[in-house]
């Protein structure tokens, strides 16, 4: 089993958030205005809006027929003599089919840039995800596998680019506001001390309430204007001091959602419900299903207080389907996405979900079938 110390990240290029430590890997990459940056659709609004931040427009490739991740038999038809850069996203942890994304990257002279978001130890071809393409960037926000509350960090393969990064970081991103700190670290404590899978809807609602208010920072910002100023901003030193203690942690926590994955594997057998294709090499931050009756599901699943998550609910979530034009998504392109967003749900595999809560989930999921 790998060791924290073979991930391959650090913190040195640590940003705001995660969409901030991609608009500097961007940048340094050269791409701005005009541009065009491939990202798959079924993602979050995140991954668009910091190509939006660079003044360029994102181009979105449809996912495959039976997965998450980018097709990538409908990449090269995407690109054009814009087009600056290729985002891969490694959806749920299960590792994207790589190898023919960076040869057809290659044959344009494209850089391919890893969204490690949700995975830190999922492997291709033996090798740790964000190790493959030019660079790739990693989140420690409330939903990944790492919290630290918020932030992210930039790796780049090359050493070129790597200290390019690290100019810029050093000249142009400041520490936020100290204000903005102490509520990141009240919101990390809240949600330390509350979260349990049984309290996730509970939480869920509070934490929307709270954000529609400003008191609580969303995941989510307007699109359109200009970029949110966050896009200056390095990680919070308040959070970043729990950085080590984390790392240290996560070989521990791989392993445990590897066993829950395993338990998942084995009692989530119901009719209309189809598990993910896993290489055995994943190490996931949520285990994805495919179901019939998702809204029946979810409501049935808040009344129960089981656990159950909506990602994405939209092809570029959360902006909903009337609206994604606004993000240059045209939704007929997409059609795998849109039927993946129709029927995924998925099931928390931190350290804080036990043995029981996985039989709870697939008591529901069975009984949720049978109706
Ligand atoms: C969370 C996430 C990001 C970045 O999120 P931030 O909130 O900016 O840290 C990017 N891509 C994916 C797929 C994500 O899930």
């Amino acid at each position: 089993m790998s060791a924290a110390a073979d991930l391959p990240f650090e913190p040195r290029l640590n940003y705001y958030r995660g969409r901030v430590a991609l608009h500097a890997i961007l940048s340094a990459l050269g791409v701005g205005r005009g541009d065009r940056v491939l990202i798959q659709a079924f993602t979050c609004v995140a991954v668009p809006e910091a190509v939006f931040a660079c003044g360029a427009a994102p181009v979105f490739v449809d996912i495959e027929s039976d997965g998450f991740n980018m097709d990538p038999a409908r990449v090269e038809e995407r690109i054009d003599a814009r087009t600056r850069a290729i985002v891969v996203q490694h959806t749920f942890g299960i590792a994207a089919n790589l190898t023919p994304i960076l040869e057809i990257a290659q044959r344009h002279g494209l850089p391919v840039i890893e969204d490690c978001c949700h995975s830190y130890y999922s492997q291709v071809d033996a090798r740790t995800i964000g190790t493959l393409g030019t660079a790739a960037f990693y989140s420690f926000e409330w939903g990944k596998p790492m919290i630290l509350g918020l932030g992210g960090v930039a790796i780049a393969r090359s050493p070129e680019l790597q200290a390019r990064l690290a100019q810029d970081h050093a000249q142009r991103y400041v520490v936020p506001p100290a204000a903005m700190q102490l509520r990141l670290e009240a919101q990390y404590w809240a949600f330390q001390l509350l979260y349990r899978p049984a309290l996730f809807w509970m939480i869920r609602r509070a934490f929307r309430a709270l954000s529609r208010l400003r008191i609580a920072e969303g995941s989510f910002h307007a699109l359109g204007g200009e970029p949110s100023r966050e896009f200056g901003w390095r990680m919070a030193p308040l959070l970043m001091r729990r950085f080590p203690r984390k790392l240290a942690g996560l070989a521990a926590q791989a392993e445990h959602a590897r066993q829950l994955v395993r338990q998942y594997q084995a009692q989530l057998v119901a009719p209309g419900v189809v598990q993910p294709r896993l290489s055995g090499h994943d190490v996931l931050v949520r285990y994805p299903l495919r179901v019939q009756m998702k809204e029946e599901l979810l409501q049935q699943a808040q009344a129960a207080s089981v656990e159950l998550a909506n990602w994405y609910a939209t092809p570029v979530h959360p902006i909903p389907p009337e609206h994604l034009g606004s993000v240059g998504l045209d939704a007929a392109e997409c059609p795998q996405a849109l039927l993946r967003c129709a029927e995924i749900v998925s099931l928390p595999v931190n350290t804080r979900v036990s043995a029981a809560s996985v039989e709870r989930a697939a008591a529901l999921l069975r009984a949720t079938a049978k109706s």
